[in-house]
């Protein structure tokens, strides 16, 4: 059982928790979601409320991003092109979650495709941040994150191609985790960019995240990058005391705000007094992470949105006229500014004469990055960085200006593309807006980066602090 759940969700309770928070969504100024499978949750519940039984997560309603397939529940990734699309299957992670007794409540508003860092690109309009709603909760999972800093869900999945789990995390105050690439079956999630992708938890305590993670973590023979490892909680409780903690040189100073690098420092030390050491190490070649990101990103993207052609399924426009015509049209209409913008700048990168200038160069890139953090995590357990540069900034204030929005992903991205886990945890404020802390790890690292996460959770006050949404 979810451990903030305890409390609220006593034996024979669940269509009453769940019915609270249909109402108070139905309320909100929020724009978390995007639909509620208000039907099918609650005969869930009723379920739940005559047997119990015995699944991890038996009872607990979970939201769902708009990406991540779900059987019989509407899966449009908060794009016009995918309106009126419902999956005929779950994905992966869905069935494990039902097969714990989860509930699915809802799915989630989310920038078009992932695409974005504020939940601006959706076709349902933007998703507004608890603590402030003139702010951003963060992006591409937004929705999932505002929902749980809000109180509109105990917990939600999100999917992280660049920080898309981490970013709306550190924005809203919560704990969000990117498991290290194969961790978790991507069978069933939309893909954007396939090879930096992964599905990953959106809670309000470290716990939580493990517990989530238990559950959704394994092998699936459907995805070919799934690794034969599992999850385990083990070390959870281990403190650390030995922890070596790396502080990344290139990711403090020019660019971060004061008050969020000072947050980062404060528990830093909080962790060093708790037993653990630290010691700056370098990854060299942090400067070329965004641009190495963005062309693979976008070069995967024009690739894998090509499917979406409205014929079997999704937006239909134009169909009197010929092939050509109503393709064009169908998708002219139906992808939003940033997701054609990428298409195109993907479609350029792969093209003949430009694939060796950019995207093979890109990959070259990627490799060194990688290097850095395997270097890294020979002198060090854990890496500690923020989450992002700044905190959650006003709605409209960056969204026409795409490359201010891509700068905000400095120190997220270069985790994707070493597929190594990291989580973002709340550690403080700048002014009235959360500060998220970035714990990075090796290679299936999740038990360092979670055990020192829970570690300074029980050490602070932040985890608590929830915004008086009105
Ligand atoms: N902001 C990044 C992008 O726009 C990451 C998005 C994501 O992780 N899905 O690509």
């Amino acid at each position: 059982m979810l451990s903030e759940l305890k409390e609220q969700l006593p034996a024979g309770s669940a269509v009453e928790y769940l019915e609270k928070l249909f109402e108070k969504i139905e309320k909100s100024r929020l724009n978390a979601f995007t639909s509620l499978a208000k039907e099918s949750a609650l005969a869930q519940a009723r379920e739940f409320d005559k047997s119990p039984g015995k699944g991890l997560l038996a009872g607990v309603p979970i939201a769902i991003k708009e990406c991540i397939s779900t059987k019989g529940i509407e899966t449009n990734c908060s794009s016009r092109i995918l309106r009126g699309y419902v999956p005929p299957y779950d994905a992966h992670v869905i069935e494990r979650l039902k097969a714990e007794g989860a509930i699915v409540m809802g799915k989630t508003n989310m920038d078009e495709f992932a695409m974005g860092t504020s939940t601006e690109t959706s076709a349902f309009g933007p998703t507004r941040n608890p603590w402030d709603l003139e702010r951003v909760p963060g992006g591409s999972s937004g929705g999932s994150a505002a929902c749980v800093a809000g109180g509109e869900a105990p917990c939600a999945l999100g999917s992280d191609t660049g920080g898309s789990v981490r970013c709306p995390a550190s924005f809203c105050g919560i704990v969000g985790l990117k498991p290290t690439y194969g961790l978790v079956s991507r069978f069933g999630l939309v893909a954007y960019a396939n090879s930096l992708e992964q599905i990953g938890p959106l809670t309000g305590t470290v716990e939580d995240t493990a517990l989530l993670m238990q559950v959704i973590a394994g092998h699936d023979w459907r995805d070919s990058t799934s690794a034969k490892k599992g999850f385990s909680l083990e070390g959870l409780k281990d403190g650390v005391k030995g922890l070596k903690i790396g502080i990344p040189k290139e990711y403090f100073g020019e660019g971060v705000d004061g008050e969020v690098e000072k947050a980062v420092w404060n528990a830093i030390s909080t962790l060093e007094n708790l037993g653990a050491s630290w010691q700056e190490v370098s990854l060299p070649h942090t400067r070329y992470a965004l641009a190495a990101y963005y062309v693979i990103a976008m070069s995967e993207a024009s690739s894998n949105l090509a499917r979406f052609d409205g014929l079997r399924y999704g937006l239909r426009v134009g169909e009197d006229q010929d092939w050509h015509t109503t393709f064009s049209e169908i998708r002219s209409q139906g992808f939003g500014p940033e997701v054609k913008r990428r298409i195109l700048l993907g479609t350029y990168a792969l093209s003949a004469g430009y694939y060796g200038r950019y995207y093979l160069k890109a990959l070259k890139v990627r490799t060194l990055i990688k290097n850095d953090f395997q270097n890294a995590f020979k002198q060090v357990d854990i890496l500690a960085s923020p989450t992002m540069p700044i905190p959650a900034f006003k709605i409209g204030e960056r969204i026409n200006d795409p490359l201010s929005l891509y700068m905000a992903d400095v120190f997220t991205v270069p985790i994707n593309l070493a597929g190594v886990p990291a989580v973002s945890l709340p550690c403080g404020f700048a002014g009235h807006l959360p500060v998220g802390l970035q714990l990075m790890g090796p290679h299936f690292g999740e038990a360092a980066v979670l055990g020192a996460a829970q570690a300074f959770e029980e050490a602070t006050p932040f985890h608590e602090a929830r915004p008086e949404v009105i």
